[in-house]
């Protein structure tokens, strides 16, 4: 069976991340989206909430699941059985520390990484991007799908 790995924070999910994650189910057997956990820095949605929210947003994919993981991406990559790391690439300001880490994984273990150019309709988007857009009254509903929208402004007036 052929396994990817999309990972990322995830705090919370956007269509940009989703567009991937559809794409790749399509290359892929199975695809395993991987949140983060980084025990530095606390995101305004839990690893659980998070997982959650991926988990419905991709409910339609049969082959793509959600799991957690700290430490090495390479070593979840190891656990899960995947030899493919999938990454989205936004601008040419996200190649350079990606290909830092591509090359670094590849030494470390083998796992090869796959980059999949953005749809040009997300290429601007990122998850702190969407939080700062909802937290001063803004319409994301192009970018997130509705009920991540309505957990976001739920989230943002409490704190
Ligand atoms: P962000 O907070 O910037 O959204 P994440 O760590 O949650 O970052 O993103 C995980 C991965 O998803 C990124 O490494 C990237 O490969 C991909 N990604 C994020 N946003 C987009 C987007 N708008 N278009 C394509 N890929 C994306």
């Amino acid at each position: 069976m052929r396994r990817a790995v999309c990972p990322g924070s995830f705090d919370p999910v956007t269509n940009g991340h989703l567009d991937i994650v559809g794409r790749a189910s399509r290359l892929f057997d199975e695809v395993i989206i991987g949140v983060l956990i980084n025990q530095s820095k606390t995101g305004l949605f839990t690893i659980e909430e998070r997982i959650e929210m991926l988990g419905e947003a991709t409910a339609s994919y049969e082959n793509v699941r959600v799991a957690s993981f700290h430490g090495l991406l390479v070593d979840f990559c190891r656990d899960q059985g995947a030899a493919v790391v999938i990454k989205g690439l936004r601008a040419v300001s996200d190649f350079d520390y990606e290909l830092q880490m591509a090359q670094m994984n590849i030494g470390l273990s083998g796992v090869e990484t796959l980059f999949m150019p953005t749809n040009p309709l997300y290429s601007f988007l990122s998850s702190s991007l969407v939080k700062d857009v909802v937290k001063w009254g803004g319409d994301a509903s192009a970018y997130v799908p509705d009920f991540v929208g309505e957990r976001l402004g739920t989230r943002l007036k409490q704190t």
